[in-house]
């Protein structure tokens, strides 16, 4: 097991705009916190990227020996239409339209995006709270910023006080704004807020009459600004300073900036020592948008139901894919893109399996031991998952050469080329094996002609209401049964 001390990572940080080498704030401890997802639709495949590229960090983390405390929330109310606090809550309009509770919705997407991650095979947060969970925390931190002279109320509403906070401390540090280009680009309010200033934010707003998801607080039944609940629960689960906050490039601004402000006005000291910012995902060169039908759902991939792919992909295979680009660069997601990782993904992992078969000898013709170590210096530059892959095709080269008896390698080097190729396909990157021939349809069939068999009982004894329903459960899951002279054959479509 490796042990965090001999690794010196290096991480860039989205505030220093520095690769800078990684100092955990306890020894052997790191706190991590992720903005997740709010759960008003499917999961998108952009916020999949993002969490998948904090899973393998996570992961790495964990495998260097680091015990990892991944905090990783769930918002469900406070996240209106717009970020500029206006429009509708989006759980509760998508509620309003389709006649539901807003909990339903909750609930509903919730299990959307569980299922999704865990056919991704993420692995569990240590702790996933929901903002709902945490409306008592978010009061208080209002009550202490108002303490401070930092926010101001009205008609029932509490705002945070930029300009009041800039004085002080600088807003914007994070996605490299000032406040005076901030103002000057802004629109005037027309009097439609009760904001002071266009770059106020909202703490707690006061509920419409009509706005069902409320809380009663010291100002009014209402609900809490979207950008407050991270604070509450960052600071509840990991301190008022811990060790890497991540989200996804669209929130720098005005999200996490808000997040360093309101915990600067509660504490005096910043929140984050590392600020790490997963890059865009898009398709076909262009953005992902329903509207303009350049969209695919995660389930669409492993489905292959779209007109942007041209089959169905295993989950391993679409992770594999995403993990080919660093988390700082742009992915652009394509059929050619995915076609042509699955042929790299089945190499990779035909090369592990053919490790068992083999034989070691005296010497070794490969330094294995100088092998592993640009493994761990891939990662350990700012997590480059596509370096550690391209050393993990070296390995493929070589295993490939073992094969073939033009290279020799002894026992303990063999174990090493194993324990290492196993830590960071499965335990890093988090791939599963499957190999090429057991992926699509042998596995499959296997199983097809054992409900077959199981029906033709059925039908022998008179059994026709398990016949029919074996068949009729086989066609809703997209398998036809065939009757025929020769016996029952299937297709799939
Ligand atoms: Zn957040």
């Amino acid at each position: 097991m490796p042990l965090y001390t001999d690794n010196h990572i290096k991480i860039y940080n989205s505030l220093t705009g520095e690769k800078e080498t990684f100092t955990p704030i306890s020894e052997g401890y790191v706190g991590m916190y992720v903005c997740g997802p709010t759960v008003y639709s499917n999961v998108h495949l952009g916020n999949v990227r993002t969490f998948m590229s904090f899973d393998v960090i996570f992961r790495y983390l964990k495998h260097l020996g680091y015990k990892v405390r991944y905090v990783r929330n769930i918002t469900d109310a406070g996240h209106l239409e717009n970020d500029a606090d206006v429009g509708e809550d989006r759980i509760a309009k998508k509620a309003r339209l389709e006649e539901i509770e807003p909990m339903e919705v909750v609930q509903r997407y919730t299990v959307d995006f569980h299922n999704i991650l865990n056919k991704f095979n993420f692995l569990p947060p240590s702790i996933e709270p929901t903002a709902t969970g945490h409306i008592i925390e978010q009061i208080e931190i209002i009550k202490v910023i108002l303490e401070k002279g930092l926010a101001y109320e009205v008609n029932g509403s509490v705002y945070f006080d930029v300009l009041k906070y800039n004085e002080t401390k600088p807003y914007g540090i994070l996605s490299k704004r000032n406040l005076e280009d901030l103002m000057h680009n802004s629109r005037d309010l027309d009097g439609q807020s009760d904001k002071r200033n266009p770059q106020d934010f909202a703490l707690w707003k006061k509920a419409e009459p009509l706005h069902i998801m409320r809380w009663p607080s010291p100002w009014s039944d209402g609900f809490p600004g979207w950008h407050l609940e991270c604070t509450a629960m960052s600071t509840k689960y990991l301190g008022e300073q811990f060790d890497i906050h991540g989200g996804g490039m669209d929130l720098k601004f005005p999200h996490h900036e808000c997040e360093i402000a309101q915990a600067e006005a509660c504490n005096d000291k910043a929140p984050v020592n590392y600020w790490m910012h997963a890059n865009m995902l898009i398709m076909n060169g262009k953005k992902m948008a329903k509207s303009t039908g350049n969209f695919i759902l995660p389930t669409e991939i492993f489905s292959g139901d779209n007109p942007h792919i041209t089959k169905a992909f295993t989950p391993s295979v679409a992770r594999f894919f995403m993990l080919q680009a660093h988390y700082r660069s742009i992915l652009d997601f394509t059929n050619n893109g995915l076609l042509a990782s699955e042929k790299g993904f089945f190499r990779l992992m035909d090369a592990i399996n053919a490790l068992d078969e083999i034989t070691p000898t005296i010497t070794s013709t490969f330094n294995i031991e100088e092998w592993r170590q640009k493994c761990y210096e891939a990662m350990n530059d700012d997590f480059n998952t596509p370096t550690l892959i391209a050393n993990l095709f070296e390995a493929v080269k070589i295993i490939n050469q073992l094969k073939e008896g033009t290279a020799t390698i002894t026992e303990d080097d063999l174990a090493l080329l194993k324990t290492t190729l196993h830590a960071f396909a499965y335990d890093v990157l988090g791939l599963v094996n499957v190999t090429s021939t057991e992926s699509g349809t042998e596995k499959l069939s296997g199983a097809v002609e054992l409900l077959i068999q199981l029906r033709q009982e059925a039908r022998a004894n008179k059994d026709f209401a398990t016949s029919d329903k074996i068949r009729d459960e086989l066609a809703a899951a997209g398998i036809q049964l065939n009757d025929g002279k020769e016996g029952t054959t299937f297709t799939t479509n």
